[in-house]
């Protein structure tokens, strides 16, 4: 089977992700999508925001087209098992919502046909493949940086917005659990 000659953009994406699958597409078509209704570039800093209700194949292609990273803070898992994106400027909240169609409502994207896939993914029309809504939501909490302290147990430091206080003690949360299971037994 000749293998489908992909857009660069895409190409990378699935060097990030390891593998092209329908997941990755997906998440690489809604992020696109988003990215041209917001009028937005992929995210340098965090100005652009990704809410991503899975934690699927389709998270890398969001990841890596919008610049919405894990690291950055400007990508927020919502586990809610739904093929559902949300991408919302600061500091309006301007925000685009693409909810993938179900099976019977979209065209197919197959998993062993990369052909089919990319075809469908990059050509067929957005409003075919997803529910798209814009609307303006409340932003999530912008990333802190916040000063570490050193837990008392383990010795290693914990950013000071996590540690849990343990009978006067301040400790990482590992640590604090760990105490709590020693002091129930
Ligand atoms: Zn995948
Ligand atoms: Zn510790």
């Amino acid at each position: 089977m000749s293998e489908p000659e992909l857009p660069p953009d895409l190409k990378d994406a699935v060097r990030f992700h390891g593998h092209f699958c329908p997941g990755l597409a997906i998440g690489y078509r809604a992020s696109k999508v988003a990215l041209e209704r917001l009028g937005a570039q992929r995210a340098k800093d965090e100005e652009l925001v990704a809410i991503v209700e899975n934690d699927s194949c389709s998270a890398d292609g969001v990841q890596w087209v919008s610049g919405c990273t894990f690291g950055k803070g400007n990508f927020f898992f919502r586990d809610y098992g739904k093929q559902v994106f949300t991408f919302a400027l600061r500091p309006t909240g301007r925000a685009v919502r693409l909810a993938l169609k179900p099976t019977e409502e979209r065209p197919p994207l197959p998993e062993d046909d990369r052909a089919t896939l990319a075809d469908q993914m990059l050509n067929a029309p957005a409003e075919s493949l997803f529910t798209v809504t814009e609307l303006v939501i409340e932003l999530p909490k912008a990333a802190s940086i916040c000063s570490s302290v050193r837990c008392e147990r383990c010795g290693e430091p914990v950013m000071s917005t996590r540690t849990r206080n343990v009978n006067g003690r301040t400790l990482c949360i590992p640590c604090a659990q760990r105490q709590e299971q020693t002091a129930e037994k």
